[in-house]
């Protein structure tokens, strides 16, 4: 490999690019579609049938395939797929008891689906501070517990896995609910043990921008029984009216939303879920790879990988030591032939950064009559502003992302190393 060397001399005021060739950017999921998915989806059209509890051979349904392979995969007692990651949210949180009346904790930084979900089960998101890992930061947790708090949604962000020993902990010493938010992290793990099996469930998202996808689809995984059989009810209609793997149970039946994965995004799911490790491997790969030739730059800061044995690994995050540090070293890097994305050009913020979740900071429900923050059951007082994570917002307008993927070749990551080590140099000549 022809690495650049740190004691290798570099023109930081060469005008000529470090790279000219596209940095491909390309969902990771849908960049790997092929024969297996094209022979998965074929085979449910000639069996002609593309709903999961037809009869007969339920139990070898695609979605029950599907099913199966990460009960395997993630050691689990159940798993109950879905059509969306956020109606697996609003399952797990309706099942768990979660409702009107109730505080549930989320970081401020997660996709707006996260807010979404407790809110569709009535209930009222706190929003607490992330830390330079950028997941929640535990000691944020502590301090916004209420006598009202029922549950916490630690989210593993752009696949880096939160501190789940210590929120683990602190949800038991305050008999707090929780439920994993895994929809950026499948295939992540901590501390050797998958993501989404830390809590009482996980929720995974097999979106088109997630690791892997189904079209549209989620999961919902739990070593819980009474959870998994109210889940299955509110999946479906009103009963688990086509069975479940947990038929000895009684609980009783209530309204359900009916959020049922057909087979035909179970199929695209199982072949695209059956090459998660080899995609990890490589993605793992290619970010050991950049990481280990910009470690020694005094100019950045990485991100804080809880367990970097875990991380997925498609993202690459470092701060800057300011704001307009920031803005330049990026405008630097891309002219460098490295795209990134900052607070500043809608790269990473977006909706997943609570500064722009505004139905929440209104106070906005469903409609006047149907709104978590006013129920009679609520005693709470929760207040948000747009400056109520400084920490949040400071680090994310100091940070730098990149996205990675799984065709970069070690001289792709070459080139990525050679331009950050070139516009770091050149920010150390100006200072
Ligand atoms: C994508 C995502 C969701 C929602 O998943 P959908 O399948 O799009 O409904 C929830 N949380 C996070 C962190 C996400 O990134």
């Amino acid at each position: 490999m022809n690495m650049q060397k740190k004691d290798q001399p570099m023109n930081v005021n060469d005008p000529t690019p470090v790279r000219t060739k596209p940095w491909a950017p390309v969902f990771l999921s849908s960049e790997e579609f092929g024969e297996e998915e094209r022979e998965s989806l074929m085979n449910v059209l000639e069996k002609k049938r593309v709903f999961r509890f037809y009869k007969p051979d339920v139990a070898n349904s695609e979605a029950r395939k599907l099913e199966r392979l990460y009960r395997e995969r993630l050691d689990v007692e159940h798993c109950l797929v879905m059509n969306s990651g956020t109606s697996a949210l609003v399952s797990a949180l309706i099942a768990a008891g979660v409702g009107p009346g109730d505080e549930v904790i989320i970081p401020a930084y997660t996709y707006i689906a996260t807010a979404s979900a407790v809110l569709i089960a009535r209930a009222v998101p706190v929003i607490v501070e992330v830390d330079e890992s950028l997941t929640m930061d535990p000691k944020a947790i502590s301090a916004a517990i209420t006598p009202y708090t029922k549950a916490v949604i630690p989210v593993h962000m752009k696949g880096v896995p939160c501190r789940m020993d210590e929120i683990m902990e602190i949800a038991e010493e305050h008999g707090l609910v929780v439920i994993e938010d895994v929809a950026q992290a499948n295939g992540g793990s901590y501390n050797g043990k998958p993501l989404g099996t830390f809590g009482l469930a996980g929720c995974f998202s097999f979106q088109q921008f997630k690791l892997i996808t189904s079209g549209e689809g989620g999961m919902m995984v739990t070593n819980d029984r009474k959870l998994y059989k109210r889940a299955s009810i509110y999946h479906d209609s009103a009963l688990a009216f086509w069975g479940t793997e947990e038929e000895n149970i009684d609980v009783p039946s209530f309204p359900g939303e009916n959020y049922r994965m057909s087979e035909i995004n179970a199929a695209l799911g199982l072949a695209q879920s059956r090459r998660i490790d080899q995609l990890v491997t490589k993605l793992r790969q290619v970010k050991k790879t950049i990481v280990d030739g910009i470690r020694d730059l005094p100019e950045l800061q990485l991100q804080t990988i809880p367990d970097p044995e875990g991380d997925v690994s498609y993202v690459l995050i470092f701060y800057l030591k300011d704001q307009e540090t920031a803005r330049s070293f990026s405008d630097q890097l891309r002219l460098e032939g490295i795209p990134n994305g900052t607070i500043f050009n809608n790269g990473i913020a977006d909706r997943h950064l609570y500064v722009n979740w505004e139905y929440v900071l209104e106070k906005r429900g469903i409609s006047d009559k149907d709104n978590p923050w006013q129920s009679p059951l609520y005693k709470g007082n929760v207040q948000y502003d747009k400056e109520m994570c400084p920490r949040t917002l400071d680090l994310f307008k100091r940070a730098i992302l990149i996205n990675l993927h799984q065709q970069l070749t070690l001289e792709d990551c070459d080139d990525a190393i050679r331009a950050i080590r070139k516009v770091a140099r050149a920010h150390r000549d100006d200072t």
